[in-house]
């Protein structure tokens, strides 16, 4: 296969966290990139994710590029069709069609150390040769089916909450759904009312806290459009809301205690049935795993056609779901609202770095990096939602926000002054992991629940552990003497290497 073109950028996936890079690419001057996706449309989990009910438990003014201010949010809490539009919004206005490569499934990158150059493998096409690398496939990308013993037997409908079968019709069906997760609560009160029947299998009750949503009228839309400053502070208020909760919810301190208050009191004001409160209530401290905002779930369990089921699940079988305690409970159709394959030991795509070392290999114990974006070892490239940058409390867009301002100075650094490489130090790199992984150990995430924020053996790759705040300020500045530094004109490797010996 022969190489195509030269990119000064590969932006590697065309979600959020894609788009937004662009958009800050084109706005520093830089043009020569594409966004490489592997589907026929952007918007990453906002397209993928259209199961009924999809939304964000963040509020859209603060769920948005604070770059790209959208006064017309119709919701507090908006909806997935409407954060795709917002998403679809900006790349038309940002103009990003014509570097989007739609069905390009990139298979591999490797470090070619003597050009400076990525050379990006694509399924049944040309490779791409880039200078820069931006790695935003997102975390959320791989629907994951559990492995319950039996399920290839199942002959009933099968659905997966993150693709979503529009064309299966609910009316008068017998439904299981399987898992009680961000995705489950919001699917299960729409099920409710089409399905004839609802069963909820649970493994483990989470923490459900209020979400108070409320439309926005005209006049507050037309304040917000014709007065930018309102649309900012709004913002900005819902912002410093936000990492109030934080001394609660990411760090385990007394004020968690006050969290759970807040879920205990929605459970009692909610659940009547002291047994179905009891079955309800969680064993682990709020904001272990993600907290589960909604008033519409607690509510659509109590129906008549609803039924919650506690028994863990032992097998599917051809008509339904057996649980341990040897009732096959007959279902139509099983929704699988079970999480995705988050990749916390591995790489989404093979990676090889300088002198062939491979990333998976290095992560194969949990990953790591420096500040989420850059590996050492791995030149010019940077990673949006890399390791441990999730938040447990705040928007993941302020986080994004971040990532990408640093990364596109960085490339700018590269492309200005003709780097060959930018590589990040290992000494600043493990020195920022070893605080890193002392600070979690403080947090609620570490505080002994099973969740996807871990490795196996307990390791948190995942999660930031401090106030957003913290994270955007460590990202601010692009410090280049924590890099390796290498000149386009510095003689090969090879050349180096004779100069040394
Ligand atoms: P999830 O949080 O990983 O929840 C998966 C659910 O499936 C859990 O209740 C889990 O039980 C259960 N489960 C998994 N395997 C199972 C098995 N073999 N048997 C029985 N139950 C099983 O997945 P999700 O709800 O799709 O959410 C994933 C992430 O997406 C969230 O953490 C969040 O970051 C994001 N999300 C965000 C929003 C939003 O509004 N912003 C909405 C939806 C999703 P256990 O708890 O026992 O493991």
């Amino acid at each position: 296969m022969t190489t195509t073109q030269t990119l000064d950028v590969a932006v590697i996936g065309g979600g959020f966290a894609g788009i937004g890079a662009a958009i800050r690419l084109k706005q520093r001057g830089i043009e020569n990139f594409a966004i490489l996706e592997r589907g026929a449309a952007l918007g990453g989990t906002w397209r993928d994710n259209t199961y009924p009910g999809a939304a964000c438990d963040i509020p859209s003014r603060l769920y948005s590029y604070s770059f790209a201010p959208n006064p017309n949010w119709s919701q507090t809490y908006s909806g997935s069709a409407e954060i795709l539009g917002y998403i679809e919004g900006m790349a038309a206005q940002y103009r990003l069609r014509p570097h989007v490569r739609f069905g390009c499934t990139v298979t591999g990158i490797v470090f070619d150390e003597d050009a400076g150059m990525w050379d990006v493998a694509v399924e049944g096409a040309a490779p791409v040769r880039a200078r820069t690398v931006v790695l935003a496939s997102g975390p959320l990308a791989n629907a994951s089916f559990p492995a319950i013993r039996g399920i290839e037997t199942y002959e009933g409908h099968k659905i997966h909450s993150a693709r979503w079968d529009h064309d299966y019709d609910f009316t008068g069906k017998r439904v299981a759904v399987i898992g009680t997760g961000a995705s489950a609560v919001q699917i299960i009160p729409e099920l409710v009312h089409k399905a004839a029947s609802v069963k909820v299998f649970q493994r483990t009750p989470g923490w459900v806290l209020p979400r108070v949503n409320r439309r926005t009228g005209p006049i507050t839309k037309g304040l917000y459009r014709h007065v930018p400053v309102a649309e900012s502070l709004a913002r900005r208020a819902w912002f410093y809301g936000h990492e109030s909760v934080a001394l609660g919810v990411v760090w385990n301190t007394p004020l968690t205690r006050v969290v759970e208050l807040v879920g205990r009191a929605q459970l009692r004001r909610q659940v009547r049935d002291p047994w179905l409160r009891r079955q309800l209530t969680p064993d682990f401290r709020a904001g272990c795993k993600r907290l589960l905002m909604t008033d519409d779930y607690y509510p659509a369990l109590q129906r008549d056609n609803c039924k919650l089921i506690t028994w863990p699940i032992a097998r599917l079988a051809p008509h339904g779901i057996r649980t341990a305690e040897g009732v096959e409970h007959q279902a139509d159709c099983i929704v699988f609202a079970t999480g995705f394959d988050v990749s916390k030991t591995g790489t989404p795509i093979p990676i090889t770095g300088r002198d062939g070392r491979v990333l998976a290999e290095e992560w194969s114990r949990g990953a790591y990096a420096y500040k989420s974006v850059a590996v050492s070892g791995y030149p010019n490239l940077f990673f949006t939602f890399g390791p441990n940058s999730g938040p447990g409390h705040n928007s993941a867009l302020v986080y994004m926000e971040a990532q990408i301002d640093y990364l596109v100075a960085a490339i700018g650094a590269i492309l200005d002054r003709d780097l060959r490489m930018l590589d990040v130090r290992r000494d600043r790199q493990d020195r920022y992991n070893a605080a890193i992984q002392r600070r979690l150990t403080a947090t609620t995430w570490n505080s002994g629940c099973h969740s996807w924020y871990l490795t196996d053996d307990g390791f948190n790759a995942t999660m930031y552990p401090g106030f957003a705040t913290q994270y955007v300020h460590q990202l601010r500045e692009l410090r280049l003497e924590d890099y390796h530094v290498v000149a386009a004109d510095a003689g090969t490797r090879a050349a180096r290497i004779a100069a040394v010996s």
